[in-house]
């Protein structure tokens, strides 16, 4: 039998907690050094990517090489690696995503889910901490014209290949696309401290909910809920976002105006090489600090990375 949200706190008691997500963000206060992220081979192509159906959840999980794509800046002063990326919808279009932005719901949000790769080991150990997890969350919202501008044509590609994975456990590989063609344009964001969204809720993430959404129509987003009616499951997985939580006496901060997320922004990196040494060196290994600067230099990454590699050497 699935249990709805309201039931979660029988499973964990830590889903009556004081530090949950997702929350109504109703004020927020301007945090200067929120800066902006930098992703290392978020405009990167091809990747191997795969879709997997996740009965138990009713989210899709989208897998990628996790050693090869990593944030940092942002406010969180560390590296973290993406685990997964998946989805939350709801039953029609008026409602689906789990954070609300004064008070409007979008129909979809995606979540980017990192581990603190700069501080734990690996993603086990990362959950177990309360600055193990970083996530970044963007609104999905619906246009009615199929030659609307906006649209973001590889989540719309993306939605095709739901029909492929109709049973839990169900999983297919789909066309390479890039990650940075997932984010808005405008990257403002706002910061909290907060939770994962399914039981056991750990009070593990600091969350990054940006405040543009990114466009597909209607159509495209109701192949997120096809396959639950397929599936024949419980009404209460006929949704997947959990309802708000209280805020407590926690503050929401909000990042300066941001830059563009084109391509063409200094803030995204691919050099696929460099990167996957740096996660290496940053993985823990001792003595391999001139070793790996003398690899960066020969395949001229970019100043930044060095430095960082600098630093923590
Ligand atoms: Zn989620």
């Amino acid at each position: 039998m699935e249990l709805g949200p309201s039931h979660w706190p029988e499973i964990s008691m830590v889903c009556n907690g004081t530090r949950q997500s997702p929350i109504n963000i109703s004020k927020s206060t301007t945090n200067n050094s929120l800066d902006d992220f930098v992703f290392h081979n978020y405009n990167a192509t091809p990747l191997v990517t795969t879709v997997t159906y996740n009965g138990h959840t009713g989210q899709f999980q989208v897998t990628v090489p996790s050693d090869t794509l990593m944030i940092h800046g942002g406010g969180l002063n560390d590296i973290y690696n993406l685990a997964q990326f998946h989805f939350h919808w709801g039953s029609n279009d008026s409602y689906g995503s789990e954070h609300l932005d004064h008070g409007k719901a979008y129909p979809g949000e995606i979540h980017f889910v990192h581990w603190h790769s700069g501080k734990y080991s690996n993603l086990n150990e990362s959950f177990k901490h309360d600055d193990g997890v970083a996530v970044l969350g963007v609104f999905i919202d619906v246009v009615q014209d199929a030659n609307d501008p906006r649209i973001s044509k590889d989540l719309a590609k993306l939605t095709d290949y739901f029909v492929n994975i109709k049973f839990p456990g169900n999983q297919t590989n789909c066309a390479p696309f890039t990650l940075a063609s997932l984010l808005p344009k405008n990257l403002t964001y706002y910061r909290y401290l907060g939770s994962l969204t399914t039981p056991d809720c750990s009070e593990i993430v600091t969350w990054t909910v940006y405040q543009s959404p990114i466009y597909i129509t209607s159509d495209q987003m109701a192949k997120f809920r096809h396959f639950h009616r397929m599936e024949h499951l419980d009404e209460d997985l006929d949704h997947t976002n959990r309802p708000v939580q209280p805020l407590y006496n926690r503050e929401v901060y909000n990042s300066p105006t941001s830059f563009s997320s084109s391509s063409s922004s200094s803030s995204f990196f691919s050099s696929p090489s460099p990167l996957s040494a740096f996660v290496f060196f940053r993985a823990g290994i001792q003595g391999q600090c001139v070793k790996m600067m003398m690899a960066l230099v020969f395949t001229s990454i970019s100043f930044h990375s060095f430095f960082q590699c600098e630093i923590n050497c």
